[in-house]
């Protein structure tokens, strides 16, 4: 919203705008508690996985199992990247990006 203000002869002199912020108060409550979670209470190893669950005793705590999957994303940079790879000074000015294609 915009409220303008004139002097006494009607001329324009002022006009401010207001506008509803972005984030309400919850939202800002939401982030701030986000970030102190991810903080205090995620492992700090950046696995993803609680604190209290990665180091519990072995015997008491949940179990880990790993597994692995390839980003084809990812490979499909690291392909180009290598297959681009040149002595010259280019090399580490290039900007690269991976789209998706199809599906
Ligand atoms: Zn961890």
């Amino acid at each position: 919203m915009t409220r303008h203000y004139h002097d006494r002869r009607g001329r324009l002199v002022r006009s401010v705008t207001t506008r509803e912020p972005a984030w309400t108060e919850q939202d800002r409550a939401e982030v701030i508690a986000l970030a102190y979670y991810r903080r205090t209470e995620l492992c700090p190893c950046g696995c993803g996985h609680r604190y209290a669950d990665t180091t519990s005793p072995e015997e008491t705590g949940p179990q880990f199992v790993a597994s692995r999957v390839v980003c084809r994303a990812r490979l499909a940079l690291l392909e180009a990247q290598r297959a681009a790879e040149t002595q010259d000074i280019v090399g580490g000015a290039r900007l690269w990006h991976v789209r998706k294609v199809g599906r």
